[in-house]
Parts: structure tokens; C-alpha cells; sequence
């Protein structure tokens, strides 16, 4: 009985759906030792995310730079490499939002990933907004691109809140 509980909880953290890509690159990177593969896969996500937000490469370097400015982030990030611990009440409180998903959660040149998604900081959110908002975002499909390049806690309700605020989005 134990054996299969130990079997299920492998097959979890092996099958994170959606997010295998950057789960499977981690796990070959730890294996290996080397971050070769890792880093071919956080580019294709980086482009992902460029592409997707049409913003500049240089945007990414932007993430990495105010992620180590983010003080939540900071502790998410220690929390992260320091491994997760059996308890929810023994990680930092700003963390404990993160709890449900953090097998989904990575870290990789100073950028924080919640699957292949990039966890944005808080000081860049609501340019990120902006950038989502300039195609007006109640549409659903540029919603839907947005939430697939990029994350942070309230990300979804934030954008609601902005397009029914905007009377262009209102009029979709
Ligand atoms: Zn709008």
C-alpha cells in the first residue's frame, strides 16, 4: 500500500500536464548536472512569452532584474531551492498562496516559472497589464495568450477588474 502511494505521488510529479515541458527540462537538467537543456527550453519559453506580449528580449532581463527587487518573490525563490517543506505553516506567509501548485513552480536565471509560465514581479505588473490591455483585453483570445505566457497571484481577477472598467472592452 505504502509502494503505491509512493508510485502515485512519482507519476505526479512527473505528469504536471500542461506544464511537462519545463518539468521534463528540469528533471533532465538535475539529472544531468548540467543546465544545457534547461536553458534550450527556457528560451523557447522566453520566446513564448516575447512573441506572445510582442515586448523586446530585453523585457526578460527586466523580469530577472525586479524578480531579485521582489521581496515575495525573494522568499518564494528561497523557498523554492531550499525544497518544499511537509507542512504549509512552515513556509513564509507571502508564500503560502503558492502552496497548491508548488510542484509546478521553477526557478531558472533569476526568473521564477510556474510551469512555463513566467511569474511576473510585482513592480512590473501593471505595465504587463497595460502591454495585455493595449489589444483590449475582453476578448477572450488575447486573455487566453496572456494567462498562457505569464502568471502572478490575482493575475486573472486584475485583468477582469481593468476591462470592465474600459469601455472599449465592454463593448466585446
Ligand atoms: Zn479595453
Amino acid at each position: 500500500m505504502r509502494l503505491q502511494v509512493q508510485r502515485y505521488e512519482l507519476d505526479v510529479q512527473h505528469i504536471p500536464g500542461r506544464d511537462m515541458l519545463l518539468a521534463d527540462a528540469l528533471s533532465r537538467a538535475h539529472l544531468d548536472d548540467t543546465d544545457a537543456s534547461l536553458q534550450d527550453d527556457v528560451e523557447v519559453i522566453v520566446h513564448s512569452f516575447t512573441d506572445a506580449l510582442s515586448v523586446s528580449p530585453s523585457k526578460i532581463q527586466q523580469v530577472a532584474e525586479a524578480t531579485a527587487e521582489d521581496q515575495d518573490l525573494q522568499q518564494l525563490r528561497s523557498t523554492i531551492s531550499r525544497g518544499w517543506p511537509d507542512s504549509i505553516a512552515d513556509v513564509p506567509q507571502v508564500v503560502q498562496p503558492y502552496w497548491t501548485f508548488r510542484k509546478e513552480l521553477h526557478e531558472a536565471k533569476g526568473i521564477l516559472f510556474k510551469g512555463h509560465r513566467i511569474i511576473i514581479p510585482r513592480s512590473m505588473r501593471n505595465e504587463m497589464l497595460a502591454i495585455i490591455h493595449e489589444t483590449h483585453m475582453g476578448t477572450e483570445k488575447s486573455k487566453e495568450r496572456a494567462r498562457a505566457v505569464m502568471y502572478w497571484l490575482q493575475m486573472t481577477w486584475q485583468m477582469e477588474d481593468i476591462s470592465s472598467k474600459c469601455p472599449i472592452c465592454a463593448g466585446f
